[in-house]
């Protein structure tokens, strides 16, 4: 089942509440009223009985009726009986069973469904006469259809009730819920553009919704505060080793031209140099990284032949490639220009080249493939080594993320494939992998021969 949104489910469950509490107010209040007005039409009838003694009179040993015994005065009928039930004079209402026993002062209830009377019968003797008894009858349903109206009333109000009060509670949720709507877009644009300086800005408000906005906010402000300081410290520490190291490389290169040196402290030396000189590739791939982060990574782009320094990069792997037993195959199309930075691009492939030869294991083939296609370059670095297992795939572009921690390779250090998705996303361009535990890996890049104008 779909999900329902907030609003919609806030907005039903008020609005059933709602409607219920009516429904329900509405029953005791027709239920009260209904006993209270069946309760009054019972007392006038009392009364009306008693009253109409005053109307029956004996003159000459007859009776005799006043005119007033026979209004039907608040829908009461009156009707005189003798002692043995026998009709003298008066009304009875059409349809009123006449052989209703009397009862001397007591109300009955009479008939049923749409014929249901109220009577009331008194038994007294006026003057000299014998006995008579007075009889009052009022319809029930009468005073009920009174009420039916009204309830009928109530039944059509009722759902326009019940449509009004969804209707203005739904722009009321959906005016309250808001800013909760506004949290979850600059949520989702910081997650899509990975840009910790966008804030939700609900400005000041008491209301709770305003206050989450705010301490949100806050802790955005501190966790670009926080990333910017990491930034910073990579930076700067990349930076100052930068110098030492360079020192360290220096001096080992002085050392290494003594010939008093024995063959054993060589050995050492070029041992220190050797990791000083990779020490000293990782610190300047930090920097590049942290330079790319500040947005302080400088790119020169000039028109350049692509296919010239693919070729370039591709030569200067070869000795490498041949040590490991690895075939280098070229398949490049020839003068293919494009508005890249020389140098990066360079970077980009050498990386490439070098990961597959790294990776491979030997002995087997590394493939460098350039192709053009309309206004875009399309490039592959194939390999058939040791390829990569599904789980490590998507963490190979994160800093530091290397397959296999135990085998580490003196000059990776787990920074070239971020510098490299840097460097082609840099130039509007895009990079994926494909690769399978066993077989090898694809690594396949497209760049815009044109620069589009839009700068990362
Ligand atoms: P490093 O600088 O250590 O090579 P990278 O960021 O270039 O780090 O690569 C990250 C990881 O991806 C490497 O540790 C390696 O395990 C894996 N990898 C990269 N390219 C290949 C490849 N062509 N074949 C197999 N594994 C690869």
């Amino acid at each position: 089942m779909k999900k329902i949104s907030l609003k919609i489910k806030v907005t039903l469950m008020f609005t059933f509440f709602m409607t219920l509490l009516t429904c329900i107010s509405l029953g005791l209040l027709f239920s009260l009223s209904s006993q209270e007005i069946l309760g009054s039409v019972q007392a006038q009838l009392e009364k009306r009985v008693y009253e109409s003694m005053d109307e029956v009179s004996v003159q000459n040993g007859k009776l005799d009726m006043e005119q007033d015994f026979y209004d039907l005065e608040d829908g009461i009928y009156l009707a005189l009986y003798d002692e043995t039930g026998t009709f003298l004079f008066g009304r009875v209402p059409y349809g009123f069973q006449e052989k209703t026993v009397f009862a001397d002062g007591s109300m009955q209830t009479v008939g049923t469904g749409a014929a249901r009377w109220y009577v009331f019968d008194i038994k007294y003797r006026p003057g000299e006469f014998q006995d008579v008894y007075i009889r009052g009858v009022c319809s029930i349903n009468r005073a009920e259809n009174s009420m039916k109206t009204v309830q009928r009333l109530a039944l059509i109000l009722l759902p326009l009730l019940v449509a009004l009060t969804g209707t203005a509670g739904y722009f009321f949720i959906r005016r309250t819920l808001r800013p909760v709507r506004q949290i979850t877009e600059t949520v989702q644009e910081i997650q899509k553009d990975r840009d910790l300086s966008r804030r939700v800005g609900l400005g000041r408000g008491t209301d709770e919704v305003y206050v989450m906005a705010e301490t949100f906010d806050k802790m955005l402000a501190q966790i670009e505060e926080g990333f910017q300081r990491e930034k910073q410290f990579t930076s700067d520490v990349s930076h100052e080793l930068r110098m030492p190291a360079a020192v360290i490389l220096a001096q080992c290169e002085e050392l290494l031209e003594d010939e008093n040196l024995t063959r054993e402290q060589k050995t050492q030396l070029q041992r220190i140099q050797k990791k000083a000189f990779e020490m000293s590739d990782m610190i300047s791939r930090l920097l590049f990284l942290s330079r790319a982060d500040q947005g302080r990574q400088e790119i020169q782009k000039e028109r350049v032949n692509l296919s010239e320094l693919t070729e370039m990069a591709a030569l200067e792997m070869e000795l490498l490639a041949e040590k490991e037993n690895i075939r280098l195959e070229m398949q490049i199309e020839e003068n293919l220009f494009a508005e890249v930075d020389e140098s990066l691009y360079l970077r980009m492939v050498v990386n490439l080249v070098s990961n597959a030869i790294a990776y491979h294991g030997g002995p087997g083939y590394v493939k460098i493939r350039l192709q053009g296609m309309e206004n875009q370059i399309w490039g592959s670095i194939e390999d058939d080594g040791k390829g990569i297992s599904p789980e490590d795939l998507p963490h190979i572009w994160e800093r530091f993320y290397r397959v296999d921690k135990a085998r580490i390779q003196d000059s990776h250090s787990g920074l070239g494939l971020p510098m490299v998705k840097w460097i082609v996303q840099a130039h509007q361009g895009e990079i994926q992998v494909e690769s399978t535990l066993g077989k090898g890996s694809v690594f396949t890049f497209w760049l815009p021969t044109e620069e589009s104008g839009e700068k990362k």
